[in-house]
């Protein structure tokens, strides 16, 4: 058996992935030993199977304030983006424009690049910019909106600066011209409220593994009514809407990760939002040149994305993997080059900044401890680091 070594460590990177919560896996057991049916098996051993997934359905669509008809399971995030966006182009052939920004993950950015080969059409991509702080300027996006525009995807939260975005009054704005609404709320379910019965989004994706659900799952939601087209054409699993036996014990798993969400949202915004500012304002008071990205209030409660001006996102991640722990860095590093990410790009992040960005991402399970340990030791690491910096002149 692998040990990762797990008790070790001091994981602040939950938007990345998040840990499986027991309550979660206890629930999903079963499912993988002894309820092995197929849930659209004619026999009883196979249909209780099938009744465990409709709970699930219910649950998940309890904490979205849908009804459990709308919602669709998939393999993951990047499928339900996948669908959606596909779906209305299918649906509307001859609307070919999109409407998106620059900071969406990759799983609706490179699709949005791919469009042409996929559907055999050619498409107008339009990708709204974002302020310094990474919000969105509303009048731009009404500016964007067209008479062939096909779907409006916009994210609700950024994964790698927590932002939100006024996906209800943008979908409410795309609504009054007769344009699907998408977006992928990914990172926003589970750690703001939503209803869906209040607002006007036709299509919203969700992941398991980014609410302490297993990795593998995810979920579409389709409003009543809204025209949709499969991805994955198969069998009838799922009213016809997405073919393939279902991942039964990840499913039972999101039912639970759903309801446990739903009665953790208020310590998600009061005792993880306190760890998180501690940890914000500590770093920030005690290392001078280090920055925020992205709006202060607009934001998840667990995210914080900080920039340690002169120095390598991915050198102090090696530091601090040291004393095991786990962040991000807002640089990905693409054939040898440093390249900064697009997200702190489209914010005009100043490149000496935009290099040594750090993504800090809390969840239920981070202690304040924990966020003690990060501050006493990131000053050294830091001033290491820039020690040796060339451009550093203290
Ligand atoms: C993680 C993530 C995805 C992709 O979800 P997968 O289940 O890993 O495919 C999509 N969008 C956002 C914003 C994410 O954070």
């Amino acid at each position: 058996m692998m040990n990762c070594g797990s008790d070790k460590v001091i994981y602040m990177d939950n938007n990345a992935t998040t840990r499986i919560a027991p309550e979660v896996l206890e629930v999903m057991m079963p499912f993988l030993q002894d309820c092995y049916g197929n849930p659209s098996s004619m026999h009883t051993f196979g249909g209780q199977v099938g009744q465990v997934v409709e709970q699930a359905r219910a649950q998940i669509a309890e904490l979205l304030g849908a009804d459990p008809e709308e919602i669709v399971f998939t393999s993951c995030g990047t499928e339900s983006d996948s669908t959606a966006i596909l779906s209305a182009l299918q649906s509307q052939p001859e609307n070919r424009h999109i409407v998106t920004t620059r900071v969406e993950h990759p799983a609706v950015k490179n699709l949005c690049e791919t469009l042409d080969m996929l559907t055999g059409h050619k498409h107008r991509v339009t990708r709204l910019t974002v302020e310094a702080d990474g919000t969105l300027d509303l009048a731009a996006y009404q500016e964007a909106l067209t008479e062939d525009t096909a779907i409006v995807s916009v994210m609700w939260a950024n994964n790698e600066t927590g932002v939100l975005f006024p996906v209800e009054e943008m979908a409410a704005l795309a609504k009054e011209r007769g344009i699907l609404f998408h977006t992928d709320a990914v990172q926003a379910v589970g750690k703001i409220p939503i209803n869906l019965r209040e607002s006007q989004i036709d299509f919203l994706s969700l992941s398991g593994h980014k609410l302490h659900a297993p990795k593998g799952v995810g979920v579409l939601y389709v409003r009543k009514g809204t025209p949709y087209v499969p991805f994955l054409h198969g069998g009838h699993q799922e009213h016809g809407r997405r073919g393939g036996t279902e991942n039964v014990a990840s499913i039972v798993g999101l039912g639970r990760a759903c309801q446990l969400a739903g009665e953790m949202m208020e310590e998600e915004n009061t005792r993880v939002r306190a760890l998180r500012d501690k940890l914000e304002h500590g770093l920030m008071s005690s290392i001078p040149k280090s920055l925020l990205n992205g709006h202060a209030e607009d934001r998840l409660p667990n995210t914080s994305n900080i920039s340690f001006e002169y120095v390598e996102g991915e050198a102090i991640l090696l530091h601090m993997n040291q004393h095991g722990i786990c962040a991000s860095s807002g640089s990905a590093c693409t054939s040898g080059s440093l390249e900064p990410s697009h997200v702190l790009r489209a914010m005009g992040v100043p490149f000496t900044a935009a290099h040594g960005s750090i993504r800090f991402s809390l969840s239920i399970y981070n202690t304040e401890e924990e966020v003690d340990f990060v501050l006493e030791k990131m000053p050294k690491i830091i001033a290491d680091l820039r020690a040796m910096s060339p451009f550093w002149e203290g």
